[in-house]
């Protein structure tokens, strides 16, 4: 078959496109169905975050599982997209904010106070009038245990910005949740909006520090992030560090905090507490 995309621009499709259509099309069902009555199978995993100059802990970052019994464990990459795409994308964070509660209910004292404990929210749930009620008893959870709530928000979406949104992010700013740009560098920021923009911390997408190892060595990038970080006053932190080197690296280039297989991988919480106690 056929499909005409865009104006005069074909595309064929092949068997195997359609196979793949039709296993996303079971995926979105199962998920829709999952999210209303199995929570059992969501769960939240959390990634340390670190500071690079002295190697201490300096938070977490909540990442959401979705494991189905037939499907098996399905990538956020994945779930998220559908979710966004089915308009269920607050259910997905109804169950983060459900398994994150539970999780902060048991040993959370066994890790230092003054940690961040980011969250990743998509953008186009910002102006969702029911996010707020959503995330106020998971702040203050976090704060009850000494820690700061962080927004993560992936840049790539960040673009179409409206002043409803733009007034969320300030709000977040005033009930001192610290709000992070993700994956900078993949998007389409420029520099006059980053400066309008109530944020406090770059999240380095992990393609850059890919770059700095390796065959290509190359810090360029990461350099002028850094440097525009500097200017603007912002916290840069680099995701998916993977070897001694790219760490190195990091550390000579006065990168702030990290995070990274290297370092840790996301655990479930009582793992991660182990981490911490042991
Ligand atoms: P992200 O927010 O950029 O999260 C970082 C991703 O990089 C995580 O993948 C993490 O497991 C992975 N990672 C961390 N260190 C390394 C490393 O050293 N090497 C490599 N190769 N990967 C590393 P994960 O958990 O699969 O999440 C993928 C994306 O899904 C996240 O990217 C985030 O955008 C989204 N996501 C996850 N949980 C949620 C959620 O609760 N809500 C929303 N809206 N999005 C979520
Ligand atoms: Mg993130
Ligand atoms: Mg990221
Ligand atoms: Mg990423």
């Amino acid at each position: 078959t056929a499909k005409m995309v865009g104006r005069a621009c074909y595309r064929i499709y092949s068997a195997a496109d359609t196979e793949r259509g039709r296993h996303r099309q079971r995926l979105s069902e199962a998920l829709i169905a999952s999210l209303k009555t199995a929570p059992g199978e969501f769960s939240v995993v959390y990634q340390p975050q670190y500071h690079l100059a002295t190697g201490k802990v300096a938070g977490l970052e909540a990442l959401l599982r979705w494991n189905h019994p037939e499907f098996g464990p399905v990538s956020p990459g994945d779930f998220v997209a559908i979710a966004e795409q089915r308009s269920h994308i607050h259910e997905l964070t109804e169950h983060l904010v459900r398994c994150v509660l539970s999780d902060l209910s048991t040993h959370a004292d066994k890790l230092p106070k003054g940690l961040g404990l980011a969250i990743n929210i998509s953008a186009r749930q910002i102006t969702d009038s029911r996010l707020e009620a959503l995330l106020a008893p998971l702040f203050e959870r976090i704060r009850s245990v000494g820690w700061v709530p962080e927004v993560e928000i992936t840049e790539t979406h960040l673009m179409n910005l409206s002043r409803q949104c733009l007034n969320r992010l300030r709000e977040f700013g005033e009930q001192g949740v610290v709000v992070a740009i993700d994956d900078f560098g993949t998007g389409y920021s420029s520099l006059a909006y980053l400066h309008a923009l109530p944020v406090q911390v770059l999240k380095i997408d992990r393609q850059f520090i890919w770059r700095l190892g390796g065959k290509s060595r190359d810090p360029r990038i990461v350099s002028a992030i850094l440097g525009i970080a500097e200017a603007l006053d912002l916290e840069v932190v680099a995701e998916g560090i993977e070897t001694e080197d790219q760490h190195n690296r990091l550390r000579e280039l006065k990168c702030h905090r990290g995070q990274g297989f290297l370092m840790a991988r996301p655990a479930p919480w009582q793992e991660l507490i182990s981490l911490f106690i042991d």
